[in-house]
């Protein structure tokens, strides 16, 4: 396993406090790391204003030739990645295996292409005697900073942009889950020239603070919760360094009378527990016309009841543990006071899984009122509320009451009614008659407090490369 963070050229240890690393299948210490120290966070950001100087000039094709490099390496040791992924995470095996490494290796394939066509204005004379031309050029020096929920791929969809556009990074994996940033890290090393990636390791207080905080970074990239999102604005404001942020979510699901309900239960059955819920886009937040709303917590309940979970071989399960006890904890408190209202029925699940992991049981919330903590906050648990809705107004003004903005979904028979709704939801995502899906060529990001940061797709390039006017007099 692979225990050393990346600083230019150096694979170091950190020399400061250690962090256990959890196994949360069981929650037994899988081992503990140090963190960086001020000197290594230093040399860090010096290695990336070193090497800032070369890769900036570097081609497109010569970048997308290295994004394409790691793509394979990734790919060619994918069993490998998704082991330490599945043993960090507590994700299951298969999950990893088979949605997240491919979705990783073609978001470096995306970038590798797209860095390679970027869109813009046409040059022309747009003074007389005067022509003017459209730059993309890199921003600088970006400190990343990534949460626990998706290691290698929230790494991926920041790395990948990143350099394509010719910048160099500081990347920071969350405390809880550096072990696959770890393992890319080496693989970093041999692919790219000295200090285009470096990794560090650490706490968010310390290490995080510090890079958010460093004169030297342009621009800091962070996926977490609002309140991080918050302080990273603050730290920005100082010397208004670029930043792109994806923070939490809340997603709401409007259920119409016609919709197809085995499609919304299956769908909500996947895309409302994926990943034991701690996804910012999980659908867990549902809003059901009242007369599908029976049928639909009956069958949805059922359904969830079946979610397999906790079992020994791990391909049998379909979702894991939460990340750590206190995660565990945090949704159970959110369930317990959601089952002391009277209008509140847990109609399957409710409670901490069995043995040492940290599990929770797959839980359906019905009954539940627009102004319930549990519809409003983000549990990033396996729990879903379900709420009544009278008519499409009511319907959306509730999807739409909610300081969150990441992503929505609509599910009708009827495509007019569903593009209509879709148009009044403020969400940087809407799905029609699905949930959840993604791809690389759509950009993933949110509105209000959800952040504004675009990962994947052109728009992720934008985000990551400053646009510039030259303009040349020529009489
Ligand atoms: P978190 O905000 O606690 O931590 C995220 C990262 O920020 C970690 O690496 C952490 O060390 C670092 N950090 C924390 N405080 C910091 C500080 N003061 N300065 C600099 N860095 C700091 O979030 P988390 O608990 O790891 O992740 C879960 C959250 O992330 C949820 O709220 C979830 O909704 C959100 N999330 C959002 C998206 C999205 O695309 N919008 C995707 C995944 C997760």
């Amino acid at each position: 396993m692979d225990t050393q963070m990346l600083i230019g050229s150096k694979f170091e240890r950190g020399t400061e406090t250690e962090e256990a690393i959890l196994n949360p299948r069981s929650g037994e210490t899988i081992l503990s790391l140090p963190e960086a120290s001020p000197a290594q966070i230093e040399a860090a950001v010096a290695a990336a204003e070193k090497a800032f100087v070369t890769w900036s000039k570097t081609t497109p094709a010569q970048r997308s030739g290295y994004l394409l490099k790691i793509a394979d390496r990734i790919e060619a040791e994918a069993e490998g990645f998704a082991r330490l992924e599945a043993l960090n995470c507590g994700k299951p095996i298969n999950a990893v295996l088979n949605d997240e490494i491919p979705a990783i290796v073609d978001c470096y394939r995306f970038f590798a292409g797209a860095v390679r066509s970027m869109p813009g204005l046409v040059a022309g004379e747009y003074l007389p005697g005067h022509t003017s031309m459209i730059r993309r050029d890199p921003v600088g020096i970006v400190a990343s900073i990534a949460p626990w929920n998706y290691p290698l791929m929230m790494m991926a969809w920041k790395l990948a942009p990143a350099i394509a556009g010719g910048n160099t990074v500081v990347f920071k994996p969350s405390e809880q889950t550096p072990l696959t940033a770890l393992k890319l890290a080496r693989i970093l090393a041999e692919v790219l020239p000295e200090g285009v990636v470096n990794v560090v390791l650490g706490r968010g207080e310390s290490v995080g603070n510090a890079l958010i905080n460093h004169a030297a970074v342009s621009m800091i990239s962070i996926t977490g919760d609002v309140a991080t999102g918050k302080k990273v604005l603050q730290a920005a404001a100082k010397s208004v360094k670029r930043t792109h942020l994806e923070l939490g979510g809340k997603a709401p699901v409007i259920v119409f009378d016609d919709a197809d309900i085995d499609a919304v239960v299956s769908g909500l059955r996947a895309f409302g527990y994926y990943n034991a819920g701690q996804d910012c886009t999980a659908a867990c937040r549902i809003y059901a016309g009242k007369k599908v709303y029976d049928k639909l917590v009956a069958d949805l309940s059922s359904a969830v009841s079946t979610i397999r979970y906790g079992q020994a071989d791990d391909t049998e399960n379909e979702i894991g543990p939460l990340i750590s006890r206190r995660q565990r904890d945090r949704v159970a408190s959110f369930v317990e006071r959601a089952s002391e209202l009277k209008h509140i029925e847990i109609t399957t699940g409710g409670k901490p899984g069995e043995g040492g992991g940290f599990y929770y049981q797959p839980t359906v919330v019905a009954g539940a009122l627009q102004e319930d903590e549990i519809v409003r906050r983000e549990v990033f648990g396996p729990v879903v509320s379900v709420t009544r809705f009278s008519d499409v107004d009511e319907a959306v003004n509730w999807a739409n009451d909610s300081d969150y903005g990441l992503a929505s979904s609509v599910w009708t028979k009827d495509i007019s009614r569903g593009m209509a709704t879709a148009a009044r939801l403020q969400y940087g995502c809407t799905w029609i008659n699905t949930h959840f899906m993604l791809t690389n060529e759509m950009p993933h990001g949110g509105l209000k407090q959800s952040g504004y940061g675009k990962d994947m797709s052109v728009y992720a390039l934008e985000d990551y490369t400053a646009v510039r006017h030259v303009m040349i007099a020529h009489g």
